[in-house]
This record gives structure tokens, C-alpha cells and sequence, in this order.
């Protein structure tokens, strides 16, 4: 060990672990299975403080440093090679106060941990659709969940923010307090800072959900999808659209629904009406199963790969494109599974300006999701999952910032537009000059 690192070692209440340690490749591996980055150094953070000497020794040792949350990042940029990973997962506490309607989430919290403290009191935020998920990076892009289109995302839902700055500086932002920070924390990814805790408010939603799906043959898939549409149009915020294809080659389309089950089984038999389904499937379950619902599909050990799109408007060439997949008639090997979810309600009443989220306007979010185990169709399960989205591409709109993979500068202009990627621009230049945060989908001080 060279000096700096003992020094760092011994100022740290948390642990620091060097390649070869106990629990160092437990540490670095995340959820998408191609990602084998090997870091210097790991330090495992107990507290701000040991995230503060984590960022001021590595700016000091001239390491990258990478902020490593839930480790869902599809490209897996919380790891960073030969650099400093800044753990966060020892952090990962959630108090809850009932009275109040409020959670403190340390930042390496799941999302899972979240919802089952605040459920506890029939309490939620929204919370992304996977809880093994980490609330750092979902919450810093935005936060897309079953509860947005009546709360908001799950950035519109932060009270507060604790920073620690790149010059190793602790800030607490609010929307008073720092309010430039505070509007670019909300969307802008881990580009200002290590966010150490974030306050929520939360909402009295009970404890049940609804989940309605039918499944159709492709061929009658236009007319489904444009019945779906208009449906979604009229819906609920307590609904959620969904649409997708995935290994059976079948068009699954419905709905979920949070809070009083009763109150969505209306909607049930309208999506079933859309055409002639061949499975129905209407499941009532606790609002915790439905955040767990989709845990093992989306577990780790997979190789993974992603696209997306936000897209505005659903017409029929928008339709016809989704349900080919990018292919003639919508067969072929090693599809990826492609979705749809709606946006709108309470997302869309923010004003665009209040947050560097972009894209409020959306009224569907499409993506295309690979997953495979044989290394040796890495290279075809990439090349026909990006000729499916391709497809979708001209009728886009953008796309969101947690949906990126490995997009580049091309991606982070897409995600926020020009007016906001200006405005971005001049926030990191004042926070972070030298881009000590470049591990994320970078916006660069220098434009
Ligand atoms: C299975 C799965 C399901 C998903 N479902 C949803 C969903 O329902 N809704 C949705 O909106 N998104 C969803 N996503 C996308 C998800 O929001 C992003 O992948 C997000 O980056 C994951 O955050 P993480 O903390 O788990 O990842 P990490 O890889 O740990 O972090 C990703 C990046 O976020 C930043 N970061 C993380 N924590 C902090 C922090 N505390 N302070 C500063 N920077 C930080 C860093 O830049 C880091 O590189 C899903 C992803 C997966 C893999």
C-alpha cells in the first residue's frame, strides 16, 4: 500500500478493499453480467465522512472515480476500472416518519428497502418496477414507477438532497437552498455530486394493486394496439399502460393498477374486448409482490443489453414498427423483448422547465431489453437488438437518461435537449470543472 492509501484507510469508518481482498469481487460485480470492471481500490462507505475522504483521495491520487449505488446501470458505470469505486451499498438505511409522510434514504439504499419501510404504514413513493434497483441512480435520472402518473417521478418527489460536491464539500439542497443544484439533481444523473441521503415525501396509497394482461396473436396486433391506445388515453392515474412482446412472440397488453383493486377491475374487460386473447390474466396481489413481481426475470447473472425511446404520439406506422421488431414480419432469432409503458398524468403536469428531466410530454416509453448467458452472441444479440429499436427511432421524441447504454454524447443530447443541456453545462462547470463525476452519462463542463 502506497501512503495515500493508508491515509485514506485510516480515516475511514467504512472499509477499504485493494483486487485480491475478501469481498472485493462480491463488491465490484453489478447486475449486467458482461461487466467485469476491476477497480484499485473499493472503499465501502459507512457515512458521509467516508465518502468525503473517498472523493477528496481520489482527486488527490488522480483516480477515476465511479459511485456505485444498486449497480443497475446497464454498462455498469458505477465501477470503474483501475479507478476508486465509491461503495455506497453499506449506506443503505431508511427511516421513516409516518406523521410527517416522509423517508430519509441513505444513498446506496434499494429501492426494495424503501417500499418496505413506508409500506409498513401504507405509505409510498414512486419507486422504479425492480426492487433490487438502487434509489441513487433511479432517483437522480428521474424514476419512472407504477405510482408517476398520479405522484409524479420519484425526483418530483425529493424534499431534499445531501451532496457531497467534487471538492469534497457537504451540501444540503433543497429547492431554497442551492436551487439550481436542486432543479439539476432533479434528472440530471450523478454528473454534480455523491448524493449521501435523499428525502422523499410519501403518500397514502394503501397496500394492494391490480395487474390485468391479455395476450394476443400478433397478426391482430394493429388493431390492439390502437384500441390499447386510446383506452390509455381515458385512463385512470391510477393506471398504468403497458404493452409488450417477449419470448413467446405474443402481444401482451393491460395494465397495473395501485390502490383499491376494486376500483381497476372495470378497466378489465375493456382490454380484453381489444381483440380475441388467447390468455387473460387479472392478478390482485399486495403493492410489495407487485414492486417484487419482476425480481428473478430481471436478475443478475444475464448478459444485457438496452434501448430506448420516449415517444409522443403512438400512430399506425409507430404501431407497425413496434411490432416488427425491426424485422419483416416480426420473427427472427434472438429478439429482444420490447415494451411499452405510459407516461402522462402527474408526470406531465410539471412544467418542462422545473426539473432537468426531459420529455414530459411522453406518452409512451419504449424499450428494447436483450438478455442472453453465451458470450459468443454478444455480438448478434447487440446488432439485432439495436435494428429493432432502430426501427422505432424516427418516431421518437428522446429518450430517458436511465435508459441509456452506450449511446455516448449523442445519448445525453437526445435525453435533455439543448436549452437543458445548455443550463446543465453551466451547472457542472460551477460544481464540477475538472468532471471528476464522468462516470455517468456525462455532461461535460466544456459543452
Ligand atoms: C432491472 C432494472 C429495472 C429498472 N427499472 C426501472 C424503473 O422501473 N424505472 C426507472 O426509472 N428506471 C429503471 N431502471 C433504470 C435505472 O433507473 C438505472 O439503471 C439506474 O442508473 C440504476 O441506478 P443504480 O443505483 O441501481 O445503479 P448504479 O449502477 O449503482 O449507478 C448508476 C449511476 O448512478 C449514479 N449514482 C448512483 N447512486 C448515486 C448517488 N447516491 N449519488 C450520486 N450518483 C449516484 C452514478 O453516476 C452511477 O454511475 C431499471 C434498471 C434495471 C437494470
Amino acid at each position: 500500500m502506497t501512503n495515500a492509501t493508508n491515509d485514506l484507510e485510516a480515516r475511514l469508518e467504512g472499509a477499504l478493499l485493494l483486487p485480491g481482498a475478501a469481498g472485493y469481487d462480491g463488491a465490484r460485480s453489478v447486475w449486467n453480467a458482461m461487466v467485469d470492471h476491476r477497480p484499485r481500490m473499493i472503499v465501502r462507505c459507512a457515512g458521509v465522512g467516508d465518502v468525503v475522504a473517498a472523493v477528496r483521495a481520489a482527486r488527490d491520487m488522480d483516480l477515476e472515480i465511479g459511485v456505485r449505488c444498486g449497480g443497475h446501470s446497464v454498462i455498469g458505470l458505477g465501477v470503474p476500472h483501475d479507478g476508486l469505486m465509491i461503495d455506497l451499498t453499506p449506506m443503505a438505511a431508511v427511516h421513516v416518519d409516518p406523521a410527517a409522510r416522509r423517508a430519509r434514504v441513505q444513498g446506496g439504499a434499494l429501492l426494495g428497502v424503501l417500499d418496505a419501510q413506508a409500506q409498513r404504514h401504507g405509505l409510498a413513493t414512486t419507486a422504479g418496477n425492480v426492487s433490487h434497483t438502487g434509489v441513487g441512480g433511479l432517483t437522480l435520472g428521474g424514476g419512472m414507477g407504477w405510482m408517476a402518473r398520479k405522484y409524479g417521478l420519484t425526483c418530483d418527489n425529493v424534499e431534499s438532497f445531501e451532496l457531497v460536491t467534487a471538492e469534497g464539500e457537504v451540501l444540503r439542497v433543497t429547492r431554497d437552498e442551492h436551487p439550481e443544484l436542486f432543479w439539476g439533481l432533479s434528472g440530471g444523473g450523478g454528473n454534480f455530486g455523491v448524493v449521501t441521503e435523499f428525502e422523499f415525501r410519501l403518500h397514502e396509497i394503501g397496500t394492494r394493486a391490480l395487474t390485468v394482461e391479455c395476450s394476443f396473436e400478433l397478426d391482430q396486433g394493429v388493431d390492439v394496439l390502437r384500441g390499447w391506445r386510446d383506452l390509455n388515453a381515458e385512463a385512470p392515474r391510477e393506471s398504468t399502460f403497458t404493452a409488450s412482446i417477449g419470448p413467446d412472440g405474443l402481444l401482451t397488453v393491460g395494465f397495473v393498477w395501485v390502490g383499491d383493486p376494486e376500483a381497476g377491475r372495470g378497466l378489465a374487460p375493456r382490454i380484453a374486448a381489444l381483440g380475441r386473447p388467447v390468455a387473460e390474466r387479472v392478478v390482485e396481489q399486495s403493492y410489495l409482490q407487485l414492486q417484487r413481481r419482476d425480481d428473478v426475470t430481471d436478475g443478475h447473472t444475464l448478459r444485457r443489453y438496452w434501448k430506448g425511446h420516449f415517444l409522443r404520439a403512438f400512430d399506425d406506422a409507430a404501431i407497425g414498427a413496434f411490432l416488427r421488431r425491426g424485422s419483416a414480419d416480426g420473427t427472427g432469432e434472438h429478439l429482444p423483448n420490447v415494451g411499452l409503458q405510459a407516461y402522462g398524468g402527474a408526470i406531465a403536469d410539471v412544467p418542462d422547465a422545473d426539473t432537468a428531466f426531459a420529455h414530459r410530454g411522453t406518452l409512451f416509453e419504449y424499450v428494447a431489453a436483450a438478455r442472453w448467458t453465451d458470450p459468443g452472441e454478444d455480438a448478434d444479440r447487440f446488432a439485432v437488438a439495436r435494428r429493432c429499436a432502430g426501427a422505432v427511432e424516427p418516431f421518437a421524441s428522446g429518450v430517458y437518461v436511465n435508459t441509456l447504454s452506450d449511446e455516448g454524447d449523442a445519448g445525453v443530447r437526445r435525453a435533455y435537449g439543448p436549452d437543458k443541456l445548455a443550463r446543465l453545462t453551466a451547472l457542472k462547470r460551477r460544481y464540477d470543472p475538472q468532471n471528476a463525476f464522468h462516470l455517468n452519462h456525462n455532461i461535460r463542463p466544456t459543452g
